[in-house]
């Protein structure tokens, strides 16, 4: 069964497209949490970032790169937040990949990426040296 954005991309479920080429695709988030809050996503159904061909990969940079400035301008925003939650224990519901612009505004109640966690981890520094040597060996 494709994915609720797969069938907004067909044009199965009605939205409010801002942008299309041939593999990517933009539209307005139907719950936005600020106004121009918008979507961008692989035409094709790929669950998590790493899951994504590098071309498309590229792509997608490229879209996201080229709707932030069109977004803030259009709702005269002062900066944006631009995330993807990446699998479901990171908030992801629906499994196709999307990168979240959301537009914020001096003085808006949000909040920067670190609140999503509530506060920082307690690490150490052999804990953060083992951490960083393991990241650095599978890069
Ligand atoms: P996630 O939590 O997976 O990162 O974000 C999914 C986003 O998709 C949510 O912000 C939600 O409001 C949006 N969304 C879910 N279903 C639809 C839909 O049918 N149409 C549109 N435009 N957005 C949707």
């Amino acid at each position: 069964m494709s994915t609720i954005f797969s069938q907004i991309v067909e044009g199965e479920i009605p939205a409010r497209v801002v942008y299309e080429d041939e593999t990517t695709f933009a539209f307005l988030d139907a719950n936005p949490l600020s106004p121009g809050h918008t979507l961008v996503i692989p035409k094709d159904e790929y669950e998590r970032l790493n899951d994504l061909p590098d071309d498309v990969a590229t792509d997608l940079y490229a879209t996201v790169q080229q709707l932030v400035p069109a977004v803030e301008d259009a709702v005269d925003a002062d900066a944006s937040t631009v995330a993807f939650n990446n699998g479901e224990a990171a908030g992801q519901e629906v499994p196709h990949v999307h990168c979240h612009i959301v537009p914020r505004f001096d003085g808006d109640d949000g909040g920067p990426i670190h609140a999503a966690m509530g506060g920082f981890a307690d690490l150490g520094d052999d804990e953060l040296d083992e951490i960083a040597a393991d990241i650095e060996s599978r890069a």
